[in-house]
């Protein structure tokens, strides 16, 4: 396309300059034909006055305004040519980001039905295993309760999907945050005591930089934030995760931060893990497990509540994840 486009700026360029050349020379041509008919008996030999009209047809009016015209439609012809570059440039540019859009989006699906998939059947599989063996096996009283708990987990894993999905779907449809006046500080030491239950391995920590106001918030969205940030900071950190989670407030703003030692993301990550489905990698070497919709739903609640999310290195190295959010404004 460039190519004939170029063929037919040439040419139009070129034809432009021969219909100049040509009415220069019908000018020109009339202009001697003009000097010799006065000066037919002034003496003066042909060649000179054919001379001395064509420098004078070069010096006159028409000649001055016929190649200022000319001049004008040759920018005309590059002006033309540079807007339809730039145009045809931003085009390819539009397709090639809708296309980068549809691939990654497309990935995304994939990765999302892989991981669902399996984020399904595995904890059914547990369960139905669980569930025969206490069937076909006489069990001891340990046993049993071994297994109690084994399938309590993987139900709970089970609930945390469906509650997953069914939040995201509500998120982007009609969720509306139940405002009440909530303690911060509680509800982070509340969750973090039930993780060190969980994570007897993890250091968790909590610093309150300043007082904290209650705030308005809904406590269910809050906890599912809170708890999402945590958690993550606890699959994506391997080796001895060191979790610290910090309460400052300045002005009429207050601000939790998750920090942790873990694998660290990316920054061209940083700008894709709060959309749906996004996950790091690719689901086919990927060890840990999710869903990608821990950080959207989180994103969609502090956006509900009118507060911002943002993610940052941490030093020497994970992440931090730094949620404002204002203490008195109610959510719109
Ligand atoms: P999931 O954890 O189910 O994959 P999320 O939406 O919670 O989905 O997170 C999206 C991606 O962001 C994760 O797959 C992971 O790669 C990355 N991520 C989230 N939290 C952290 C963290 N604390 N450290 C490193 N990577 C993280």
């Amino acid at each position: 396309m460039l190519l004939a486009f170029a063929w037919w700026s040439i040419l139009l360029w070129t034809n432009n300059r021969d219909a100049f050349n040509a009415k220069v020379e019908l000018q020109r041509m009339a202009m001697v034909a003009e000097q010799m008919a006065q000066h037919q008996d002034s003496g003066r030999s042909e060649q000179r006055i054919i001379e001395e009209a064509v420098r004078e047809y070069y010096k006159s009016e028409a000649y001055l305004s016929l190649s200022k015209y000319y001049k004008r439609r040759e920018y005309m012809i590059v002006g033309e040519g540079v807007v339809f570059v730039i145009s045809m440039a931003i085009g390819v540019w539009l397709i090639n980001r809708g296309y980068n859009k549809e691939v990654t989006a497309a990935q995304q699906r994939r990765n999302f039905l892989l991981s669902i998939t399996h984020e399904l059947k595995s904890p059914l599989a547990s369960i139905r295993l669980i569930l025969e063996t206490f069937r076909k096996r006489k069990l001891t009283e340990e046993q049993a309760d071994k297994l109690t708990r084994n399938g309590l987990t993987e139900t709970e894993r089970l609930t945390t999907l469906v509650n997953d999905l069914l939040l995201s779907a509500k998120l982007e449809t009609v969720y509306e945050p139940h405002l009440e006046s909530t303690d911060l500080g509680k509800l982070v030491r509340d969750i973090m005591q039930k993780l060190r239950d969980k994570y007897p391995k993890v250091a968790f920590s909590l610093r309150e930089d300043n007082h904290i106001p209650a705030i308005e918030a809904d406590r269910l969205g809050l906890t599912s934030v809170i708890l999402n940030l945590l958690e993550n900071a606890v699959k994506y950190t391997p080796d001895s995760p060191k979790i610290e989670v910090v309460l400052d407030r300045v002005e009429d703003i207050v601000s939790l931060a998750v920090a942790d030692n873990g694998i660290g993301i990316s920054d061209k990550d940083k700008r894709q893990i709060f959309e749906k489905f996004y996950r790091v990698g690719n689901e086919d070497t990927r060890r840990t497990k999710g869903t990608g919709l821990g950080l959207f739903i989180v994103k969609e609640i502090v956006k509900s509540h009118e507060g911002q999310i943002s993610v940052l290195d941490n030093q020497p190295k994970g992440t931090i994840f730094r949620i404002q959010l204002p203490s008195s404004k109610k959510a719109g």
